[in-house]
């Protein structure tokens, strides 16, 4: 057995690797770019890509690519030799510092949402230095970002980069309020807990819903699905612990910290959760973990689905956005502390993301939102579509008892005169969470739960960023500017936040209807749907956030708010388009066939002697008829839906279309066919049914 030591990070280009390769005035120089954010000079970057190519060649690679994250979602790359001919005939293997730096991936294809034309449509890649370069399937890695000429980001990865710069600048005005003048640097930290389903890949294959959509459009409930709980922290099968290990080895290699893996409350679904790093990387990490996740699948037979809700009636697959901010000297900004002082600090970061999120409720709502996660935000799995925090009994106890400027009592008797007395120790323990919560607060970090499980973590962390940088910056504005008595004045802020945004916490049950009732009346937003959601891109108060912290200009909002609303129609259009499909070639045609069968049974009795009793095969074939000729009126209806819903093109006329027209079609499409499939013989029904997939898996 290969140590463990020699198997992770193997395959990334990391500071231990740097350290190791560099002569030490070039890793230096590097190290400091990074924690000031500068460019790397020509004479540098020569270095670490010489450096780089040496050490991916003794490993047997021989091209490389510019590593990206368009706005699909999805990673990109385009891969180039290291080969360079030579005047006298050979190759050498050559890697520039120019070639590490930026790279032209004429990229055309990817959606810009009008930025660039397609004429200029020249995009360049350019190389994030704080996330390291890896080696996947034989190809070195460079993660980069892909920006138009103009400047304009095409990518999830340049905001979430601008987003860590502003939060760092506003965080660090405020440790400096506090006197902390020994840290450099603040770093937004995340750990996406990763859940997903493994089904048997031949299964999966029978079945054209989930070969083109990634989920199933059809499907009658099995006998069992998860009522008896058993599968939830269940032994892990033997074939689901061989592709555990196999992924854990593979993504242990790139450096990929995969730590806790366990069975989730579905059949056959699962999740992985890393060890929390820097958002950039974990950014970066996920979307490598995503890809890893399907790739050793399918060496074991077995087919990923990420997609939300691949079964009806059986829970969706989300991604927990857990997310602190840490200082460079390792301190957690959200950890309350062990002295008065600190505490004061600790809650004044904590009253800024309860401002942040009150105040951008709708952007945090926005960067859950897609066609797959509109069928658990709201459904009773997931959070609800509302955001709201919670913070625990304790800590809410806290904040009333500052707001109505009372002593706090409930643990000890304590006063909690802020920077004066120390905070009752909180319970960390998982036991007191609150598991409905779009936003908890767990001990130490927040935990943003609305996320699906196909989503990439860049957006959502790009608005957690810049929301409580804004609210820092407000802070750090009237602070700098007081001349009151400190404490009094961190006291007066925090009061005067709680007071303005404790609409925003609850701590009771999200799932039931008190709580939607009650957050109407709190004046919290609610939207349903993607398309509800999808106009908030543009609201002024979000486009003056981004512009206030330099993360997106307008026209790039614009452009991501066009990209979102085509792709919610594409994927709409695609799932319509396959049911259709499905209904008119796979489900009829067997329906009418067992119909056949058993009119030709009826007749056989019959030849014997009329008087044999063929009753029941006759109800049932009134049965099947009545829903033959059912579903196919409701087929008609979803195509007369869907083709008057392309009328309307691909923009916000068409996802309200899809809501109100399409997605009510399919839904009564779908009753009529479960019923068909509960009253069809087994023999006749053409894909493998819910039962077959969810158990697929010894
Ligand atoms: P649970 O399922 O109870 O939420 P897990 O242990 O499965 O808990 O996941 C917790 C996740 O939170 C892990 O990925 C962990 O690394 C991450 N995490 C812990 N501390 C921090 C932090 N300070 N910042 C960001 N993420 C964190
Ligand atoms: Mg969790």
């Amino acid at each position: 057995m290969v140590p463990m030591s020699e198997i992770f990070g193997s395959m990334a280009f990391n500071d231990a690797v740097m350290k190791k390769r560099l002569p030490a005035a070039t890793y230096n120089e590097l190290k400091k770019c990074i924690a000031e954010d500068r460019s790397l000079s020509r004479e540098v970057a020569d270095v670490v890509a010489g450096a780089m190519k040496d050490w991916a060649i003794e490993k047997g690679v021989t091209h490389y690519t510019h590593w990206f994250q368009p706005m699909t979602g999805v990673t990109a790359e385009k891969h180039d030799s290291f080969i360079s001919p030579t005047s006298d005939g050979r190759v050498i293997m050559e890697f520039s510092g120019k070639e590490l730096i930026k790279g032209e991936p004429d990229a055309s294809s990817f959606p810009s949402g009008g930025l660039r034309a397609t004429f200029e449509a020249r995009g360049y890649t350019a190389w994030d230095p704080t996330s390291y370069a890896f080696i996947k399937d034989g190809i070195l890695c460079i993660p980069t970002a892909f920006c138009s000429y103009t400047g304009e980001a095409l990518d999830k990865k340049t905001p979430l980069l601008k987003s860590i710069e502003a939060i760092n600048k506003q965080a660090l005005r405020i440790l400096r309020l506090f006197g902390k003048n020994d840290v450099k640097k603040v770093i937004p930290t995340a750990g996406p807990e990763q859940e997903y389903f493994l089904i048997d890949g031949k299964i999966c294959g029978m079945r054209k819903d989930i070969m083109y959509t990634g989920r199933t459009l059809f499907g009658a409930r099995p006998p069992k699905g998860q009522e008896l709980e058993d599968h939830y922290f269940g032994a892990i099968k033997p074939r689901v612990a061989a592709y555990m290990k196999d992924l854990d080895e593979e993504l242990w290699k790139l450096g990929i910290s995969a730590k806790t893996k366990h069975n989730e409350v579905a059949p056959s679904q699962h999740e992985l959760a890393p060890i929390y790093t820097p958002t950039s990387i974990a950014n970066d990490h996920n979307q490598l973990t995503m890809e890893v996740m399907k790739k050793v699948a399918v060496r074991h037979g077995l087919t990923c689905l990420l997609h939300e809700k691949p079964f009806e009636g059986v829970n969706g697959s989300g991604k927990h956005n857990n997310w602190s901010l840490s200082t460079d000297t390792g301190i957690n900004l959200l950890e309350p502390g062990n002295s008065p002082y600190d505490n004061a600090q600790f809650l004044l970061f904590l009253s800024a993301v309860i401002k942040a999120v009150d105040d951008y409720q709708d952007l945090l709502r926005l960067t859950a939102a897609s066609a797959g996660n509109d069928h658990r935000l709201g459904a009773n799995e997931a959070p609800p579509a509302i955001v709201s925090i919670y913070l625990g009994e304790e800590l809410d106890g806290i904040l009333s008892a500052i707001e109505e400027d009372r002593t706090y009592s409930r643990r000890a008797k304590c006063n909690v005169e802020i920077g004066v007395h120390v905070m009752p120790q909180l319970p960390k323990d998982s036991t007191d969470r609150n598991r409905t919560s779009p936003f908890a607060f767990t001990g130490n970090k927040f935990e943003f739960r609305m996320l699906g499980s196909a989503f990439s973590i860049a957006d959502s962390n790009t608005v957690i960023n810049t929301a409580v940088a804004d609210t820092l910056k407000i802070f750090a504005d009237e602070l700098e500017n007081s001349d009151e008595n400190f404490n009094d004045a961190i006291t007066r802020i925090i009061r005067k936040t709680i007071k303005a945004h404790k609409r925003i916490i609850f701590n009771g049950n999200n799932y039931s209807a008190e709580w939607l009732e009650e957050a109407g009346k709190r004046g919290l937003l609610n939207y349903k749907s993607t398309a509800d959601v999808l106009p908030c891109y543009t609201f002024e108060k979000n486009m003056a956030l981004f512009a206030r912290h330099g993360v997106f200009t307008e026209a790039e909002l614009r452009s991501r708010q066009e990209i979102l609303t085509e792709n919610y129609c594409k994927v709409m259009n695609i799932e319509a388009l396959t049911m259709s499909d499905m209904m008119k070639k796979e489900i009829l045609p067997a329906v009418s066939e067992y119909i056949k069968e058993l009119c030709e049974e009826i007749a056989a009795k019959r030849a014997v002697d009329n008087f044999i009793s063929s009753e029941e095969e006759t109800a049932l074939v009134a049965k099947l008829s009545g829903l033959y000729s059912s579903g196919s009126k409701k087929l008609k209806l979803l195509e007369t839906a869907l083709f008057e819903t392309h009328g309307f093109g691909e923009g916000a006329k068409a996802a309200e279309s899809y809501r109100d027209r399409v997605i009510p079609a399919m839904k009564e499409l779908r009753a009529v066919a479960d019923e068909m499939e509960l009253n069809t013989a087994a023999k006749f029904w053409p894909f493998p049914t819910y039962g077959e997939l969810l158990f697929s898996v010894k």
